[in-house]
């Protein structure tokens, strides 16, 4: 490729991710005017996974500040190549035990937390870089067996194993339906998410703010539903 198309093709990929982003606002916030809480922040995670250092920079360039990773190695990587932008990353992705003292203050949000062994590797972590690392919970709700995140019942136990952990804070909850290609499919695991928090919050005495839910596919039934964080890909970037 000659240096005026390589030009020309980044000038045109910038186009496509400013247009990406702006729609993708643009949803967020009609589907928030049809809510009782209009004001609500919602907050959009790119999710960059699989995607080139140069979009994510590219979109990052065009205002947008947080960044959703599932790899470590990857993640850890991009931040450390990403240059002078304003970003925030959240870790999204499957955490084993064994990689979660490199997750540990490195990620403004840890949203995958789901068995108390990993919590306590998170927390041993930040202990030692004494800092305080916010997390959210991942709920299984549909039982699927190959999927990450706590079974609902185990739920309640966890989120108090996980308050008494000093160097954590739990800031809320986080599920990832399983695959549909209607998002109304996908409604009832927003609103039981939502009401799972209720229900931690009244019977723990504490404040969640976070319902981390909805991704491209679905990511306006979320809103509706209550989401503050919404996790969004393809929509952005394209297919991976
Ligand atoms: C990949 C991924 C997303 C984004 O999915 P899209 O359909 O591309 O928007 C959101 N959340 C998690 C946990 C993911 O792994």
């Amino acid at each position: 490729m000659n240096p005026f198309d390589a030009t020309e093709k980044s000038r045109e990929q910038k186009k496509i991710l400013q247009n990406n982003l702006e729609s993708v606002l643009a949803r967020v916030a009609r589907a928030l005017e049809t809510t009782a809480e209009p004001h609500r922040e919602v907050t959009l995670v790119a999710v960059s996974k699989k995607q080139p250092l140069e979009k994510i920079q590219a979109l990052a360039g065009l205002g947008q500040v947080h960044f959703g990773e599932n790899y470590v190695q990857e993640a850890l990587g991009k931040m450390e190549n990403i240059g002078d932008y304003n970003t925030r990353w959240h870790f999204i992705g499957g955490l084993q035990t064994n990689k979660a003292r490199h997750v540990a203050g490195k990620f403004s949000m840890v949203h995958s937390v789901d068995s108390l062994k990993l919590a306590r590797e998170l927390n041993k972590k930040a202990k030692s870089l004494n800092i305080v690392q916010p997390v959210l919970i991942q709920v299984n709700l549909a039982g699927e067996s190959q999927k990450y995140g706590v079974p609902e019942k185990d739920l309640p136990e966890l989120s108090e194993a996980v308050l008494d952990l000093d160097h954590l804070r739990l800031d809320g909850l986080m599920v990832m339906p399983p695959f549909f290609d209607d998002p109304e499919k996908s409604r009832p695991f927003f609103s039981r998410l939502k009401r799972l928090r209720h229900d931690l919050e009244q019977n723990l005495g504490i404040n969640m703010p976070h319902l981390s839910m909805g991704m491209s596919g679905d990511f306006e039934a979320a809103v509706e539903e209550g989401a503050t964080i919404i996790r969004v890909g393809t929509s952005l970037f394209g297919t991976r």
